[in-house]
Formats: C-alpha cells, sequence, structure tokens
C-alpha cells in the first residue's frame, strides 16, 4: 500500500504510443525510429496506417457531408416548419406575428449555436507540444521543456515524434503529432478534439441535439401531411415533401446518436476526464477499490470547479458567466502543457513490471 500523493502523468493504453525517457542530451534528429525493423513494418502497423489515412481522407467528405444535412434541415424549418405552425399575417406588423418572431429568434440562435461551435471545432487546432516554440532540433527540445516547468521530473517524451509529451497528452496517429489534452481523433471534424477546441466539441455536441428535439416537435405535423399521399395537392410549401419527411427521420437518427456522445461528453467534462484518461481512471478506480482506498482524480475540481474549467469562466476563468451560452472563440485556461491539480489526486505506485497496465 502506498502512502505517496504524487502523481504521475497518465499514460494510455495504446501499445503503440509507448512512451520513453528523455535523455535531453541526445538531438531530435536522432531518435527517429528505425523504419526497417520489424514493428515498424509489420501488417498490423501498416494496416494502422491505411486506416489512419482514410480516416484522414474522409474528413473533408464528412464537413461537406455534415454542411449539406445541415443546410437541407436548417432550410425545411425556415421554409417549412415554422410557416406551417406560424404562417406570417400580412399587415399585422410584430404583435400580430409574435409568436413567429419568438421561434425565428429561438431557431437562429440554435443554428449560430450549431454552426458556429462546428466551425470553431473544424478551425482551431487542438494544440500541440510545438505550438509556440520558433525553434528547432535540441533547442526545441529544451523550449518544450521550459513550457512543462510545472514537471519536477523529465517528463516522457513520445516514442512516435520524439519529443517532450506533457501531462494529458496523446499522439495522434492520423495527425500525426502529440496532442494536447487529447480526447480522440474526430473524422466529422477532420481534428483532434484536444485542449483548445474542447469547448467547442462539447457545445456542438450540446446545441445539435437541443436542436434535433425542438426539429421533431415542430417537424411532427408537416411530417404527417408530407406523408400522407392523399394530400397531394395540399402541399403549398416550395420544399418537396419527401425531403421533408427525410429531414424529420434525419433529426431523430442524429439526435438520439448525437444526444448520447453529448451526455457523455458532458460527463467527462464534469468530472475533468478525457475520453482516454476516463479507462485509465476507471482501472486506477479498481486497483484503489481492491486495496481498500479511493481514487480520486487529481485534475477534478467539482462539477462547479470543472464547468468553470471548460468554459475559463467564473472566479476559476477569466471571462463572464454567458460566453458560455454563445458560440464565439474563448480560449481554454492555460497553454494545455501543464494543469492546476486539485491537491486531491492520488497515484497507485505501480512500479515498473506495472507499467504497460495504464
Ligand atoms: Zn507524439
Ligand atoms: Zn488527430
Amino acid at each position: 500500500m502506498s502512502e505517496n500523493i504524487e502523481f504521475t502523468p497518465l499514460a494510455t493504453s495504446d501499445p503503440l504510443d509507448d512512451e520513453q525517457p528523455i535523455t535531453t542530451s541526445t538531438s531530435a534528429t536522432t531518435r527517429k525510429p528505425n523504419p526497417h525493423s520489424p514493428k515498424h513494418n509489420s501488417l498490423a502497423a501498416q494496416i494502422e496506417r491505411l486506416g489512419d489515412m482514410a480516416i484522414s481522407g474522409l474528413g473533408p467528405v464528412l464537413i461537406s457531408l455534415a454542411f449539406l444535412l445541415l443546410s437541407v434541415t436548417i432550410f425545411c424549418f425556415y421554409s417549412v416548419f415554422l410557416p406551417f405552425h406560424h404562417p406570417w399575417n400580412e399587415g399585422k406588423g410584430i404583435s400580430g406575428n409574435l409568436a413567429y418572431i419568438f421561434h425565428w429568434i429561438w431557431a437562429t440562435y440554435l443554428v449560430w449555436g450549431i454552426l458556429g461551435n462546428y466551425y470553431l471545432a473544424v478551425r482551431t487546432p487542438a494544440g500541440s507540444v510545438i505550438d509556440g516554440v520558433s525553434s528547432s532540433g535540441d533547442a526545441m527540445f529544451q523550449d518544450i521543456l521550459g513550457e512543462m516547468q510545472s514537471y519536477t521530473a523529465l517528463p516522457p517524451t513520445c516514442k512516435r515524434c520524439h519529443l517532450p509529451k506533457p501531462e494529458r497528452a496523446h499522439h495522434c496517429s492520423v495527425c500525426k503529432k502529440c496532442v494536447l489534452r487529447y480526447d480522440h481523433h474526430c473524422p466529422w471534424i477532420h481534428n483532434c478534439v484536444g485542449h483548445f477546441n474542447h469547448r467547442y466539441f462539447l457545445m456542438f455536441l450540446t446545441y445539435l441535439p437541443i436542436a434535433c428535439v425542438y426539429f421533431i416537435i415542430m417537424g411532427a405535423g408537416p411530417f404527417m401531411l408530407a406523408a400522407d399521399a392523399s394530400s397531394e395537392s395540399n402541399w403549398p410549401y416550395w420544399m418537396d415533401r419527401s425531403l421533408v419527411a427525410f429531414s424529420e427521420v434525419l433529426a431523430v437518427a442524429i439526435g438520439v446518436a448525437v444526444g448520447g456522445m453529448g451526455i457523455w461528453h458532458w460527463y467527462l467534462a464534469l468530472t475533468a476526464q478525457t475520453t482516454l484518461e476516463q479507462y485509465n481512471n476507471a482501472y486506477m478506480k479498481k486497483i484503489c477499490k481492491k486495496r481498500g482506498e479511493t481514487f480520486t482524480n487529481m485534475y477534478d475540481f467539482g462539477i462547479i470547479g470543472n464547468f468553470q474549467d471548460v468554459f475559463n469562466i467564473g472566479p476559476r476563468g477569466r471571462y463572464p458567466w454567458y460566453t458560455a451560452l454563445l458560440p464565439i472563440r474563448v480560449p481554454p485556461i492555460g497553454n494545455g502543457k501543464r494543469y492546476e491539480r486539485s491537491g486531491r489526486g492520488y497515484v497507485l505506485d505501480f512500479g515498473e513490471d506495472d507499467e504497460d497496465m495504464v
């Protein structure tokens, strides 16, 4: 049983992402792996590389598809759903069209939230160790280490990109670099979800399911009308009825899928864990339980503290609280290379033999 409260940065269960201790006297160029090694040329490694290339190539296609589907459903709402429930009363002015205006503002806010956060999630680099470092070779190595000054010992180095690996960072084989506070690589945004775009990704997963629920409710009537073959002549809308029916079905499918993802990512955000860390933490919890002790995530500042961390608001952040409701560019707290710790973290002393287990 260990009384040691010191925590080592979390490693991952990816066997290809193993780490090696830093030897600062060796230049970055001499740390390159041998391309003729059996591991490098193994069938599994080649299949993985092909998979990464496919995911990378698929990115722009999926982004285009997402914009196409969003455009169809947005157009469907404004041209069919809204006039179906609240047709604009000509000559009655604003006071005679309050319901129309209310729904228009609410829907436009949701559209802004979806498109704004999606754009920011796609366009904002997740963050890597070389961000803000203009030097190269050993100087770059030292500069990166300098930005990770909270470490009391030398951090591990990534065996793939051969650079110091900050806490919570992980190598993305699609982006071919270590990503800060790596969560996962998302082909739908053709980008990693990491330190600098996590907020936008999370908010996209929030606005989209809310919009789907609203869309499904507003679309129920038009969907029934569109599906009713006997009402062929009673369809005054420009948009084809089959496209309207498709939009409604799509909203149900997307709402369920993205809603589930959204709930999961909110759980992770409010417990201060990335997807990878959650697996490690679950494992550590099990080990602690066996030892009769309680595991605590050292990045966890409680639900309210974690919420403030995600949005960089409140006493822990720098921005006013209302910015959490706006799809605008708000940088996260810190540079992503070191993180404040709650001081409650408990780390197991696995010993060298257990290194590969976490
Ligand atoms: Zn790396
Ligand atoms: Zn990536």
